[in-house]
């Protein structure tokens, strides 16, 4: 499961921000996720669950931001709002996007007890 393995991959940040910070338990991660990361967030909820049953974010809880996904339209020569890949340019109908931001994936912070 994609979704799992972003967990895991969010805990292996947390365990090592922790023990640079000697942090012994934290108690809330916060992380954002672009809308156009191509991630299900109930399925990442679903994964944290089990990845923070012991260690060092025992219980954490799992805070996301979601920055909106934007697009370059080569026809309007603007930047427009893109809520999933394969939109059509809200201004003129057409498919000329490329994507310049909401595809991030980062820990913003963790906040511990
Ligand atoms: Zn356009």
């Amino acid at each position: 499961m994609h979704e799992l393995s972003i967990a895991e991959g969010i805990i292996e940040v947390v365990e090592r921000t922790a023990r640079q910070n000697d942090v012994t338990h934290v108690k809330k991660v916060r992380v954002a996720i672009g809308e156009l990361a191509g991630i299900d967030i109930p399925s990442l909820q679903f994964a944290w669950v089990s990845v923070t049953k012991s260690g060092v974010a025992e219980g954490a809880l799992l805070e996301i931001e979601r920055p909106a996904g934007v697009a370059w339209c080569m026809d309007c020569s603007v930047t427009v709002p893109l809520k999933n890949f394969g939109d059509p340019c809200p201004h003129c109908g057409g498919y000329h996007l490329t994507p310049t931001g909401g595809r991030e994936m980062r820990v913003i912070d963790l906040i511990a007890d």
